[in-house]
């Protein structure tokens, strides 16, 4: 049966028999289309406000799959999606009428324990590099959630628990593997440079990594973890101490604040369920004695319902989160805004807003910046401006398709008001339920970096073939 799939300029184009056939005949992984035994689970991804249906997906095997898959969309002008750990929040990574290509069975990781380094495959997830990099005592930045994909989260960035101490994912990327839209592999590093610096924040757009080469830092098994967990009714007063504390602290500590609903989860204590709450979270990435020194004040900024602190493994640290966000189980529409400042008109508005948020599982998520991640000049990767001290990210999350619209519309009234605040300016694209960029956004993102990004597509993506991401028009 011949395939329809969509084209860049949203005509369709049918794939004969004879052609399938033929891709077939190397293909390693499985082509999977609709009626396919895999075809409806590998349609799940993330955020369950996206029940897409691309025409055909490439589970690719390795980076001859992807070099096939590329060059098929190639030489048939085709819409592409690239997935790898199927996290994004804007649902960039599924798409009627698409070909997928799913990396998901790429999930390799490879540890050099001498030279600190971690070869990681396109498609691994933060959970595969932490099992592997934990069994030498070594970690690589990541994010907070471990079922997150490393290709997304890194080439979007990547704040995490060790930011502050050393740098965003991004920044530790050393090198990559890539297959560009011409279907050729190139490596961005020493031998090209100027791909290495574009997939340090803007990376999506550049085409599909096959292998991310990170470095990795001493760390664990066991670090200093602190989780105090606060009544919301207390927010007030515990934000303003949070924040002081935060403003001197050194980079081993990254911290974040989160006005969230507890779950009845049996991952929490009973007596917590339902709770309404402002949680104070941090991770020590040094000595673990030391860094149960250095986060005492904040398990003391007023009386916590429970106070679940205390030396823990770095991976059941990087898991925490892991139990309430389930694959497809919720409806997820987030946008971020970074402060300079946490002035208490801004807090006062946390405050207020943590109180009206449309859902439990909705979050009011503040992490604090700056530290190693904040000393990258601007230039020296696409990510650009490090110059904010937080992220307020405004995470709607909720259960109820019937929910979507109130849910939505909290976070844009959320946003509005948050950008009149004293000290904010742009967004976090990782972060963004947008699923159509307006420039405005990708100004408020890359500033200066812009045009340079532009030049960059031109060159290595000339007809814009890798488009259903956070997408930079190519310049020049
Ligand atoms: C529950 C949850 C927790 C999160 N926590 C954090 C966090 O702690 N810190 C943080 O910074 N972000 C976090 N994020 C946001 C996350 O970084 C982005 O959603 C990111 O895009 C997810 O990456 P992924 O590979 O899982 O996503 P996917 O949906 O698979 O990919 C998103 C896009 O990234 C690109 N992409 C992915 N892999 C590749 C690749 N190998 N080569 C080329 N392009 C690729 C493609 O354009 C793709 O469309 C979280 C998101 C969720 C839903």
């Amino acid at each position: 049966m011949p395939v329809l799939l969509r084209t860049l300029t949203s005509g369709e184009t049918s794939l004969e028999d004879g052609e399938l056939d033929a891709l077939r005949a190397g293909f390693r992984g499985p082509l999977i289309g609709p009626g396919d035994d895999l075809y409806e689970q590998a349609c799940v991804v993330q955020n369950g406000m996206f029940h897409r249906r691309p025409a055909l997906i490439a589970r690719c095997s390795g980076t001859a799959d992807v070099v096939d898959a590329v060059r098929l969309a190639r030489d048939h002008d085709l819409l592409i999606a690239v997935r790898g750990g199927g996290h994004s929040v804007a649902g960039h990574s599924i798409h009627d009428g698409a070909l997928l290509i799913d990396l998901s069975a790429m999930r390799g990781v490879d540890v050099d324990p001498q030279r600190r380094v971690a070869r990681v495959q396109g498609g691994a997830t933060w959970g595969d590099v932490d099992r592997e990099t934990q069994l030498f005592g070594l970690a690589v930045p990541g994010g907070i959630v471990s079922s997150t994909g490393v290709g997304g989260l890194t080439l979007g960035g990547g704040i995490g628990w060790l930011h502050r101490a050393h740098g965003l994912a991004c920044d530790n990327l050393r090198s990559a593997e890539v297959v560009t839209a011409d279907g050729k592999v190139r490596r961005a590093g020493p031998e090209d440079p100027e791909l290495l610096w574009a997939l340090r924040g803007a990376g999506g757009n550049f085409g599909v990594v096959t292998a991310f080469e990170f470095d990795a830092h001493p760390l664990g098994p066991t670090v200093a973890n602190g989780t105090a967990i606060y009544p919301a009714a207390d927010a007030g007063q515990v934000l303003r101490a949070w924040r002081d504390w935060a403003s001197g602290l050194p980079d081993e500590i990254t911290t974040r604040a989160v006005l969230w609903t507890l779950p009845a989860s049996p991952a929490l204590p009973a007596e917590l369920h339902d709770q309404d709450v402002l949680i104070i979270g941090a991770v020590h990435a040094g000595h673990v004695e030391d860094g149960m020194t250095a986060l005492e004040p904040m398990r003391r900024f007023g009386t916590p319902l429970a106070d679940l602190s205390g030396p823990a493994p770095y991976t059941a640290v990087q898991q925490a989160f892991d139990p309430f966000f389930p694959k497809g189980g919720l409806l997820s529409y987030w946008k971020s805004l970074y402060f300079r400042e946490l002035d208490d008109a801004v807090l006062d508005l946390l405050v207020r807003r943590g109180r009206e948020r449309p859902h439990p599982v909705t979050m009011l998520h503040v992490p604090l910046l700056g530290g190693a991640a904040g000393r990258v000049p601007a230039a020296d990767t696409a990510f650009g401006d490090r110059n904010a001290d937080y992220l307020l990210s405004v995470d709607a999350n909720w259960t109820d398709a019937d929910d979507t619209a109130r849910a939505v519309r909290w976070v844009r009234d959320v946003l509005a008001e948050a950008e009149s605040m004293p000290g904010a300016a742009g967004t976090y694209l990782n972060f963004s339920g947008e699923a159509v960029l307006d420039p405005g956004a990708r100004a408020s993102a890359y500033g200066d970096n812009l045009e340079r990004l532009g030049r960059a597509k031109a060159r290595y993506d000339p007809h814009n073939r890798f488009r259903l991401n956070n997408n930079i028009p190519p310049q020049g």
